[in-house]
C-alpha cells in the first residue's frame, strides 16, 4: 500500500502523552468507494480511509486505525429517553418519553400507578433536587462575583443529553460491560466523568463543555467526605444497583456536579460490545473524525 502525505499533528485538547499522530493519506484507497452498506456519511467517504498511526507511549500506541473506524466506533444516538423510575419499563426511543414528575421534572413514570406507588421512595430525592435548584441561584451569584465560572445542573444535564453516545461508550469501557451481563462492576461502581470548559466570570453553556476523562469509582469511596461525600441512600434513590450511576464533574469541582441514574444498555446491545484499549483517545478524536467525514 503506497503511503503519501505523512503528517504529524497535535490533537487539540489531548493533554496526556498521546499528543501526536501520523496521518497517512493514501490517495488511491481514498478514491475507492466504501463497500459497507451501513454508510450514513452521504458519500463523503474520502477521509474515512485516512489512516492514523498513534505514536505516543504510555499504553497509547503504536496503534493503527482509520478516521472512519473512530467515527463508527462510538455510534451516535438521537436522544436519551429515561425508563420508568418504578418499573424500569423503557419508552420508545423514537417517540415521546414518559411524563416527568411535576416536582423535580426529572424522574419519569410510565403511568400514574407507578408514580403514586413510588412517591414514598422518590419524595426525599425530589425535595433535595428542588432545594439544590434554589441553592444554585446563590452559588451562581457568588461564583460570578468572584470571577469564577458557573455551571448549572441544567447545563450539565444538557451536556449529558447531547453526549449520551459518548456517555454510553465510556460506561461500556470503564465498567467493562463488554464482559457480559454477569460481570456486575456496575452494581458497585459509579462512572465519574471529568469535564472541562467554561470561561471565567460566565455561566457556562453545555456547548462549551468537553469530555476530559472518566473512571469507575466504588460507591464506598464516593461516600467519603474527602471524595464526593455522596450518601449511600442518595445513590440508592437514584437507582444504584438497578441503574448505572453517572457523575459529571466540571473542572474537578464538587460545586459543579451532576449525579444521575443512567439506564443499562438494552439487552440486545450487550452482544455487540467490545473492549477498546484506546477508548479515551477515540472519544477525543471522534469529533475530528466526524468533522472530516
Ligand atoms: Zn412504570
Ligand atoms: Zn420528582
Amino acid at each position: 500500500m503506497p503511503i503519501t502525505n505523512v503528517k504529524t499533528v497535535h490533537i487539540p485538547g489531548f493533554e496526556n502523552p498521546a499528543t501526536t499522530c501520523e496521518f497517512v493519506f493514501d490517495d488511491k484507497e481514498a478514491e475507492k468507494p466504501e463497500p459497507s452498506k451501513n454508510d450514513s456519511s452521504g458519500g463523503k467517504r474520502s477521509f474515512a480511509n485516512v489512516q492514523i498511526l498513534n505514536t505516543a507511549g504510555d499504553g497509547y500506541g503504536p496503534h493503527a486505525t482509520t478516521l472512519g473506524d473512530i467515527a463508527n466506533k462510538i455510534p451516535s444516538k438521537p436522544s436519551l429517553k429515561k425508563s420508568c423510575e418504578k418499573c424500569r419499563k423503557r419508552p420508545d426511543q423514537d417517540g415521546m418519553g414518559f411524563a416527568s414528575c411535576a416536582g423535580c421534572k426529572i424522574a419519569r413514570y410510565c403511568s400514574r400507578e407507578c408514580q403514586t406507588s413510588h412517591w414514598k421512595y422518590h419524595k426525599g430525592l425530589c425535595q433535595l433536587r428542588k432545594k439544590l435548584a434554589e441553592l444554585e441561584r446563590d452559588l451562581e451569584a457568588k461564583a460570578l462575583a468572584n470571577n469564577g465560572p458557573f455551571v448549572s445542573q441544567e447545563a450539565l444535564r444538557k451536556w449529558y443529553q447531547d453526549n449520551v453516545d459518548i456517555v454510553d461508550y465510556t460506561i461500556v469501557q470503564t465498567l467493562e460491560l463488554y464482559k457480559g451481563r454477569a460481570h456486575d462492576l456496575w452494581r458497585t461502581n459509579a462512572v465519574v466523568f471529568s469535564l472541562t470548559g467554561g470561561k471565567l466570570g460566565t455561566s457556562v453553556a453545555a456547548s462549551e463543555i468537553s469530555f476530559s476523562d472518566a473512571e469507575a469509582a466504588e460507591f464506598t469511596t464516593l461516600e467519603r467526605r474527602d471524595r464526593l461525600g455522596l450518601p449511600a441512600n442518595y445513590l440508592a434513590a437514584l437507582g444504584a444497583g438497578s441503574r448505572i450511576i453517572v457523575i459529571f464533574l466540571l473542572n474537578r469541582e464538587r460545586n459543579f456536579m451532576l449525579v444521575e441514574g443512567h439506564d443499562l444498555p438494552a439487552e440486545e446491545k450487550w452482544a455487540g460490545m467490545e473492549k477498546d484499549d484506546m477508548w479515551r483517545m477515540h472519544i477525543r478524536m471522534r469529533n475530528m473524525a466526524q468533522m472530516l467525514g
